[in-house]
């Protein structure tokens, strides 16, 4: 079979492949997927936005690719991440979704993005978003084929003010209708990775976070985490380590409690 990530669009225009597939031939349970890895953005599109807004949370989650690559190697795990902005579209949300090419963020407009016709959203979720989400499937398909169980982790940051408030929480373990590894993980999460820590905050899935764990954890009943880190404390490499450290940690007592 050919890669699905390798399939190459007018829309990507020699940018190259829309994801990025780390531990291809990993061993381990875990797969990570990581949807706000990037903030480029293909040059065949105009968002009409500045550096700012692209160097901002609003096109991507700052540190936390970093984060999930540190992951990967500690725990002989994939990671798949998209090598697009959420901006051109937002591979955890469905196509069909009306912020899947959003017009406004927290505090941005998105002219680029107003008045899209339908074919121009299904080229991005053509070019972009299917990749994704083939590669993601194609890995959790590889384990179930050599009988490992899969265990599907998505990786975030978010900004520690929304909308002019602070927020407090510092690592958010957020679930859909299957809190089981939630459950797991809860009881010794601040101990161990030191951070302040809340179960869907602070987002939940109300707000339309959990599309990648509805689409590929949920119908086979894999265990899942959408892990939100705050973007403050993974600035630096150091901090990515350590915060990593804590987490492989934490996910590895997850992992023993599925078995
Ligand atoms: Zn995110």
């Amino acid at each position: 079979m050919i890669p699905s990530e390798n399939h190459d669009t007018e829309l990507l225009a020699g940018a190259g492949s829309a994801v990025e597939v780390v531990g291809r031939n990993s061993r381990g349970r875990f797969v990570f997927a990581c949807e706000h890895a990037s903030n480029q953005v293909p040059t065949t599109i105009h968002l009409g936005v500045d550096a700012n807004v692209l160097n901002s949370h609003a096109a991507w989650d700052p540190g936390a690719v970093m984060v999930a690559r540190l992951l990967a190697k500690r725990l002989d795990a994939t990671l798949v991440a998209a090598r697009f902005s959420r901006l051109v579209c937002d591979c955890n949300r469905p196509p069909d979704a009306n912020d899947f090419c959003t017009v406004r963020t927290e505090i941005h407009e998105i002219p680029g993005n107003v008045g899209l016709s339908s074919a121009e959203r299904a080229a991005r979720s053509a070019a972009l978003y299917e990749p994704f989400h083939a590669s993601l499937a194609e890995q959790i398909e590889r384990r179930l084929v050599d009988g490992i169980r899969p265990i599907l982790v998505t990786i975030h940051s978010f900004s520690p003010t929304w909308n002019g408030v602070h927020r407090g929480v510092e690592l958010g373990l957020l679930h859909d209708s299957d809190p089981r590894l939630v459950d797991a993980l809860l009881p010794r999460a601040a101990a161990i990775t030191g951070l302040r820590t809340a179960r869907n905050q602070p987002y939940g899935p109300e707000d339309g976070v959990t599309h990648t764990l509805q689409r590929h954890a949920l119908p086979a009943q894999l265990p899942n985490v959408m892990i939100e880190i705050r973007n403050d404390l993974i600035a630096s490499l150091g901090t990515q380590q350590r915060i990593a450290d804590g987490l492989a940690v934490l996910l590895a007592r997850g992992e023993a409690a599925m078995a």
